[in-house]
């Protein structure tokens, strides 16, 4: 712990720091139990097909209720966890609740609805992160389709030794793979030629701007481009407002998700919006 913390080099000891410190610790001891006392749920925000309206999956998103914290939102606690690596254990867990999830609502017979699961830099480093999705499709009698991986950037920085290998293996096993937030980080596009991947998930840093902000407009536009030429699907995410959505439409991107259609909704309620709204057939 103490290594880590001087890795960084030496800073002057200033009040904000040593606020930053104590929240750090607080938050870091808490997590360590996190997953056993099931503190953790996630909730599920709906991709829209966005000319019907059309549910065509569901994102699922972490949300931590610890007794001495409060309510504490993924940006405030995913950065620690990967620190202390605990986000391998917590990761862990999100995959398998989306995927007993995704069982659930199947045997509910309330349509077929592809779960999308944020995952780590780190699990890409620790555990063999193909044999558990394995594992799991196997253990909830699921086909891989029916879960999706959201990973960013950082992954391929890391440049872990079998990171290749993993996503091949889980592009064998039917599992859709997307970078998330692209254009956020560093994108560098001679990986793009290289993966095995199936989509791009436009940041929603791009999208505040628009339609107003030239820069941003042209940001998307370009992402768009990209997407189109090299057949990969494309998400729109942050989408407020229906300028926003009239904007993605003339661009020709298929599918939104955002507030104006949904934030990330408890089981139950995403499960009505279901019933309601209809999906896109998947396998
Ligand atoms: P993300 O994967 O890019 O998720 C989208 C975030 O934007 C979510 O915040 C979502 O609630 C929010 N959002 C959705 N629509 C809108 C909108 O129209 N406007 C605005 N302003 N925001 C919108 P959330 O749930 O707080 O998650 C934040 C980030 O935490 C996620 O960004 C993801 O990187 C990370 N995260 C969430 N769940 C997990 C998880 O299970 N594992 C890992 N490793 N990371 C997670
Ligand atoms: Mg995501
Ligand atoms: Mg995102
Ligand atoms: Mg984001």
């Amino acid at each position: 712990d103490s290594k880590r913390r001087v890795r960084n080099g030496w800073q002057a000891f200033t009040p904000a720091l040593a606020l930053a410190q104590q929240e750090r610790l607080r938050v870091e001891t808490q997590l360590r139990r996190a997953v056993e006392n099931g503190e953790f749920h996630l909730v599920y925000q709906p991709q829209v097909d966005l000319h019907r309206g059309r549910i065509v999956a569901a994102e699922a998103l972490i949300r931590w209720h610890n007794q001495h914290l409060g309510e504490m939102r993924p940006d405030r606690f995913i950065g620690h966890a990967e620190t202390t690596g605990d986000i391998v254990r917590i990761g862990g867990w999100v995959l398998r609740e989306a995927c007993r999830q995704a069982r659930a609502w199947r045997d509910a017979g309330l349509g077929v609805v592809r779960i999308a699961v944020n995952v780590s830099y780190r699990q890409f480093l620790g555990d063999d992160l193909a044999d558990s999705v394995r594992a799991l499709l196997q253990e909830f009698d699921l086909p891989g389709a029916a879960l999706e991986l959201e990973f960013t950037e950082r992954v391929l920085i890391e440049d872990a030794p079998d990171t290749l290998r993993t996503f091949a293996e889980l592009r064998a096993l039917g599992v859709l793979l997307t970078i998330d937030d692209f254009g956020e980080g560093y994108s560098a596009l001679n990986y793009l030629r290289r993966l095995p991947i199936h989509g791009l998930k436009l940041s929603q840093l791009f999208l505040e701007g628009v339609p107003h902000n030239k820069s941003d407009v042209a940001v998307c536009q370009a992402v768009s481009g990209i997407a189109r030429s090299l057949g990969l699907g494309l998400v729109a995410e942050g989408v407020e407002s229906e300028a926003q959505r009239q904007f993605l439409l003339q661009l020709g991107v298929p599918v939104g998700q955002g507030f104006l259609f949904a934030p990330g909704l408890p089981p139950d309620e995403f499960a009505l919006r279901l019933e309601q709204a209809g999906t896109e057939a998947t396998p």
